[in-house]
């Protein structure tokens, strides 16, 4: 059963863990216990404009209470600015600066990517207009007819996308300093050897303009498995400010109460544990018996 493996949970302390992301933490989890590999820990704080103080530390000390056990140290993206600015520069061929700011791109009405940001109609293309300065690093995608990035996705099976269409030119540092998500993540991803990102499928949509990142930076593509997103009874996203998942230390029957609400929404069919051992004993075959339950796509060894 045991393939190389390397999975992570990066969550963004924008906030105390909400049921969502703890639905992609216990995904995560589960993948790497059953495929007996390794599961980092990555706090992805690289936009501190949304980052709040002490989020962090009570997202580690939740995982902690959950009986989640990172191996190996947790990093923090904010400590690895130099590795995000290296990668820029190894690409700089393919990036160019763009003095366009938010109003000036949202004129343009060429819509919106599937994640909201607006698609960028390639104003500074071939360079900034006289008396612009750069506001944000952009990465050119090719030209319509060879932006086409396809993958197959243990969940959602094949997603496809056209970058010229569907993102455009997209943003790798932001006019406010800060590092783009989609850089570090896959930056990291490919420092770290992460060989299984098992995230929520809100990062779906992202994936093409990683995939074509890695390509770049001549970095390998993970496997991906999106989770289905958690909604309220509303049918909305769970957001960070609602549905926080408040577990204390020691409070063993909270921790597996949380659990099993995560274990019955990923469809895991766990028992009835009363402890944390035994809440994980039940809970790992049962990531294999889903899988298998699925079908072959879920299987990254198949
Ligand atoms: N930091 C992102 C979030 O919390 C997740 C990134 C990822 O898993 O690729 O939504």
């Amino acid at each position: 059963m045991s393939i190389p493996y390397i999975g992570r949970f990066a969550p963004s302390p924008t906030g105390p863990l909400h049921a969502g992301s703890l639905v992609a933490a216990v995904a995560s989890y589960l993948d790497a216990r059953f495929h007996e590999g390794r599961w980092l820990v990555r706090i992805e704080d690289i936009d501190e404009g949304r980052s709040v103080a002490g989020a962090a530390e009570g997202i580690l000390a939740l995982l902690a209470a959950l009986g989640m056990q990172a191996d190996g140290e947790v990093v923090w993206q904010s400590r690895r600015k130099q590795l995000y600015q290296a990668a820029a520069e190894r690409i700089a061929a393919s990036t160019y600066p763009c003095g366009c700011n938010r109003r000036e791109i949202a004129d343009s009405r060429l819509g919106f990517a599937p994640d909201g940001a607006a698609i960028y109609p390639g104003t500074c293309r071939h360079g900034l207009a006289p008396g612009r300065s750069m506001r944000s690093l952009r990465l050119r995608v090719p030209d319509q007819g060879a932006d086409e990035i396809s993958f197959s996705d243990r969940f959602a099976g094949t997603v496809t996308q056209h970058l010229a269409r569907d993102s455009g030119d997209f943003v790798l540092k932001r006019a406010d300093g800060f590092w783009a998500y989609q850089l570090a993540v896959v930056v990291d991803d490919f420092e770290q050897g992460v060989t299984d990102v098992v995230r929520g499928a809100d990062l779906l949509d992202s994936t093409p303009r990683q995939i074509y990142l890695q390509r770049l930076l001549g970095a390998p593509t993970p496997r991906y498995l999106h989770v289905p997103v958690v909604r309220n009874a509303g049918g909305e996203k769970l957001s960070k400010q609602t549905g926080a998942v408040a577990v204390t230390a020691g409070d063993e029957a909270a921790a597996v109460a949380a659990l099993m609400r995560t274990a019955e929404f990923l469809g895991l069919d766990v028992g009835g544990p009363e402890t944390l051992d035994a809440f994980w004993h039940a809970a790992i075959p049962a990531w294999g018996r889903l899988l298998d339950r699925r079908g072959a796509m879920l299987r990254p060894d198949a």
